[in-house]
């Protein structure tokens, strides 16, 4: 066994390994700023193209294939406990992914220097780069980016974990899920079709409605006549205006980040929730502050406050309720959106549980567990974070923290 040399900043020497802690959280506050937007776009966009039924083992070397490009000069892998106690090793760039090596202490000892960062909620996972030159591994860039990357190799392994580790039946409903799931996504094409066909006789019915409710105000006609034109005008804007959004929202296109105004995406998600909110008696208080725009992908986004109105609905379903949304910039890096319902709330039995993959409580078929390990993934690769609170028997609050653009007037 290699023998293990501690160095001050957690690199490993030439002869051993050490972990370095968790980037301290001054430093992940301005990780928009100190990474390369495009870096953290890439990784974006690499973890969006992964599904949960990608074979761990691939799904990691895309996101190292990623990495090493960003991390010019820079190698770097992974080390994770199998469920047998061996161990899976992954290393870029030279392509070689082995299981059950017996030793993964120095994943590259022909380097001089060699990092090993904890992968967040995986025991014994760890994440190396290693360089010729150590500067390179203290720059802050390169610590912020790997910091980032070890939190979605953590949330990747976590849904690999899940579906490997659940018992045959439980395998069986996760598979229908799936199923579920991609049949979704390819009904979220569809609509972008449908929707594209009923938009061009909407628009008709826009504008002669109008026309006519003019012509008739111009020559005096009934005014309750009017007033039924300017209904079926008003109504059939609604539909388009929600065509148009579900269209933007249900369109696949290219994942790729721009300046975001966040209102925006809340007003079209509460508009996709509607529905519910009313069926459920549900009152909608906006308290929106003066914020600027977040970088990111506007559908995900919208998708993160979809499941969370949708979640805040069905827990005040029993009584109705209110669900308050308050937006603020706490620091001058941030935009927070706190989410508030009093709904059910969640015990502390529960609550550390809720961001889990197929996690629900749920039993009348209306929730699959996925809802809420999306929205965490999402923020993450936002680089941001959501944390909940509850008091248990009444009232949830998810607080959502989201970096801003780093130019805010260049929007989507
Ligand atoms: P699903 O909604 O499909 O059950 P989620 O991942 O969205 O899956 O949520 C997981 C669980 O978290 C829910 O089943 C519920 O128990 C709890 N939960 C989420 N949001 C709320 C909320 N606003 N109030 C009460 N419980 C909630």
């Amino acid at each position: 066994m290699t023998n293990v040399r501690l160095s001050p900043d957690g690199a490993i020497g030439p002869s051993g390994r050490a972990r370095s802690s968790e980037a301290p959280s001054a430093e992940r506050l301005s990780l928009a700023r100190e990474v390369p937007p495009d870096w953290l776009d890439r990784l974006l966009m690499g973890h969006a193209a992964l599904l949960p039924t990608t074979p761990l083992l691939e799904s990691v070397e895309s996101l190292l294939a990623i990495s090493v490009d960003v991390l010019d000069d820079l190698a770097i892998g992974v080390c994770i406990p199998g469920v047998d106690g061996r161990q899976v090793v992954v290393r870029r760039p030279d392509r070689v992914s082995q299981v059950g090596t017996p030793d993964a202490v120095r994943l590259f000892p022909e380097h001089e220097g060699e990092r090993a960062i904890d992968i967040p909620g995986e025991p014994g996972a760890t994440l190396h780069v290693g360089a010729h030159d150590r500067e390179r591994l203290h720059h802050a860039a390169v610590l912020l980016y790997v910091d980032r990357l070890a939190e979605v190799l953590g949330s990747v392994i976590r849904v690999q974990r899940a579906m490997t580790r659940a018992p045959s039946t439980e395998v069986h409903r996760l598979q229908d899920q799936v199923i579920q799931l991609e049949k979704l996504a390819s009904l979220g094409q569809m609509v972008a079709g449908i929707v594209h066909e009923i938009n061009n006789p909407l628009t008709s019915i826009v504008a002669y409605s109008d026309y006519l409710r003019k012509k008739g105000e111009r020559a005096g006609s009934d005014q309750a006549d009017v007033d039924r034109l300017a209904r079926i005008n008003e109504a059939a804007e609604r539909i388009l205006r929600f065509s148009r959004d579900l269209t933007e929202y249900s369109r696949p296109r290219a994942v790729v980040p721009a300046s975001v105004p966040i209102h925006d995406v809340i007003d079209r998600a509460l508009v996709f929730c509607e529905h519910e909110l009313d069926q459920t008696g549900v009152m909608v208080e906006r308290n929106f502050g003066e914020i600027h725009p977040v970088r990111g992908v506007a559908g995900q986004l919208t998708q993160v406050f979809v499941n969370l109105f949708t979640n805040a609905a069905h827990a005040m379903r029993d009584q109705g309720g209110l669900l308050t949304i308050t937006t603020s910039m706490p620091t001058a890096d941030e935009v927070l959106v706190i989410i508030t319902d009093d709904g059910h709330g969640i015990d502390q039995e529960t609550l550390p549980k809720i961001f889990d993959p197929f996690f629900t409580t749920k039993v009348d078929g209306r929730g699959t567990g996925l809802g809420l390990s999306i929205v965490r993934s999402i923020v993450q690769n936002h680089g941001g974070r959501i944390l909940a609170a509850s008091n248990s028997p009444k009232g949830t609050v998810f607080n959502v923290a989201l970096p801003i653009a780093a130019t805010p007037d260049e929007t989507e």
